[in-house]
């Protein structure tokens, strides 16, 4: 138990004592404490409770409403809009609760509020289950479990939030409930896809899974070659296995350090379409199985095998750093067509900075199986997703990154699809978080919110406001 108070920024109130660690600016840890995953973010909390129980989190709140101060949440720190952090409010990080338990004959894993994907990927796999999650294994399980979360296995399983079956949740308020099928049924309905809106979620009881062997295979294109490349794509798309995910990326070859140890010396360092295909199915069909992609125009450059899950889900994680900085968009289209290729390959000549990419992928399969009224997730019908991903290292670089981040999600906006996804929502007008759930889902997502969190104390977020926030004042 450790209580700091430091000297000479001695707070106000006494802090409480704590599992975790109670930090204020000055003291050891709080510097690295602060950060988040996106090095843009430089706010400094006035305090910071790294909590390691339930009950640190409820004297972290208790704390922040007697003192009077906006709360942020942090799961993972992954957030592009920095949303766990604020300046001169009080932190409350689960980031020291990252245990994860595994029931396998029930196919369950019960994982703290902290966890990043990585961590439930290393309890599963010893059992033979999985989590369909994310990309990057270094993502906070959090954010993107309330969010939605897309990744490798969404098209044959769903999102991350459709198999939440329950949490245990601290409330605003300091009470703690366990948002079930049966039990605030409603609450559940919520953080499937309502972002971090309702309460701070200490546990997430999640459905496993069983892993199934992995091939992945990633082929290589000039930017020459990108726009025939993409268009073979686009035909692909639609007859694709739900067993099949294909993401795509132009981004310039071979810019992440020396990973990428199969790509051709005259590949490196230029732009270039970058096709990966990930086969979940029968493993003598994986080749097959992407083979129509791959024969229609052969690349400059391939690689493929078996590989795990795990290696699977973390095999992206160089490409995106903690501590760069970064600036991400993100739509949804009804289609790719042959002018938007042009337009994504022009955004790939014009990229000012070479780690940055432009990322697209196929959706639906079992995302859009999952019956719309079981999750506050939206725009399950969406076929592709689109996303600006600027990454540099300058603050001078700041402008010329931003912009052109806009500039290449706007200029596919004649196929935009409506909505959008909460979890990459960034520099955003307020009605924004409206119109990706639309009118009736946001209706109800603020009634929500009134029930749970009225006062809306977690505002930190993407925020549903509580319904009485809307209404108004009755007349004197
Ligand atoms: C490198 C990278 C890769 C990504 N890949 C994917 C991907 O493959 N698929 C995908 O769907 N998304 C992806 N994302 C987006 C990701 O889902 C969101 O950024 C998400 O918010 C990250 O969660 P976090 O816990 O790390 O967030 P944090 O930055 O820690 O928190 C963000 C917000 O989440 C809420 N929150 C966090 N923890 C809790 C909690 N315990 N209880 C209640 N609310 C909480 C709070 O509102 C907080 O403001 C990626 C992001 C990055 C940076």
């Amino acid at each position: 138990m450790t209580a700091h108070t430091g000297r000479a920024t001695r707070p106000r109130r006494s802090v409480p004592a704590l599992d975790g660690t109670w930090l204020r600016p000055g003291n050891p840890g709080y510097e690295q404490a602060r950060r988040v995953w996106n090095g843009m973010h430089d706010r400094r909390p006035a305090h910071i409770v790294r909590c390691r129980s339930v009950a640190d989190v409820r004297r972290g709140l208790r704390f922040a409403a007697e003192a009077g101060l906006p709360v942020t949440v942090r799961g993972g720190g992954h957030n592009v809009a920095g949303t766990a952090v604020a300046d001169d409010a009080m932190l409350i990080d689960l980031s020291p609760m990252r245990g994860v338990e595994v029931d396998p004959a029930a196919r369950i894993a019960r994982a703290q509020g902290g966890c990043l994907l990585g961590d439930l990927d290393v309890a599963t796999e010893p059992h033979g289950l999985v989590c369909p999650t994310g990309i990057i294994s270094r993502t906070g399980l959090a954010g993107l479990t309330l969010g939605g979360g897309y990744g490798w296995l969404s098209r044959r399983w769903g999102l991350t939030c459709d198999h939440l079956l329950a949490a245990q949740v601290v409330l605003a308020d300091g009470s703690v409930v366990e948002a079930t099928e049966r039990d605030h049924h409603e609450l559940l309905w919520a953080l499937r896809g309502g972002g971090g809106n309702f309460g701070i979620v200490t546990r997430f009881t999640l459905r496993l899974r069983p892993a199934v062997p992995v091939h992945r295979r990633t082929a290589v294109y000039e930017l020459a070659d990108a726009e025939t490349a993409l268009a073979h794509y686009r035909a692909f798309s639609g007859e694709l296995s739900a067993d099949l995910h294909v993401a795509g990326a132009l981004k310039v070859a071979g810019q992440y350090g020396g990973h990428e140890t199969w790509l051709p010396d005259e590949l490196r360092g230029r732009p270039a379409l970058y096709l990966t295909a990930v086969w979940f199915g029968a493993p003598g069909r994986a080749e097959a199985a992407s083979e129509p992609l791959f024969a229609a125009l052969r690349p400059a450059a391939s690689t493929g095998g078996e590989l795990s899950h795990r290696r699977l889900q973390s095999g992206g994680d160089h490409e995106r750093p903690d501590g760069n900085r970064y600036f991400t968009k993100t739509r949804y289209l009804t289609d790719i067509p042959p002018q938007a290729n042009v337009e994504m390959a022009d955004s790939l000549a014009a990229m000012p900075s070479p780690l940055s990419s432009i990322n697209f992928e196929y959706l639906r399969g079992a995302i859009a199986d999952v019956p719309d009224e079981d999750s506050a997730f939206p725009n399950r019908d969406a076929p592709f997703i689109h996303t600006v991903s600027a990454q540099w290292t300058g603050p001078q670089e700041d402008a010329g990154n931003i912009a052109w981040t806009r500039r290449s999600v706007e200029r596919l906006d004649p196929w935009s699809h409506t909505g959008g996804y909460v979890n990459y929502l960034v520099d955003e007008p307020a009605d924004k978080v409206r119109e990706v759930y639309g009118d009736a889902r946001y209706r109800r997502l603020a009634a929500v919110k009134e029930t749970y969190d009225p006062h809306n104390v977690l505002h930190h977020n993407q925020n549903i406001r509580p319904v009485t926030a809307d209404r108004p004042a009755p007349p004197a």
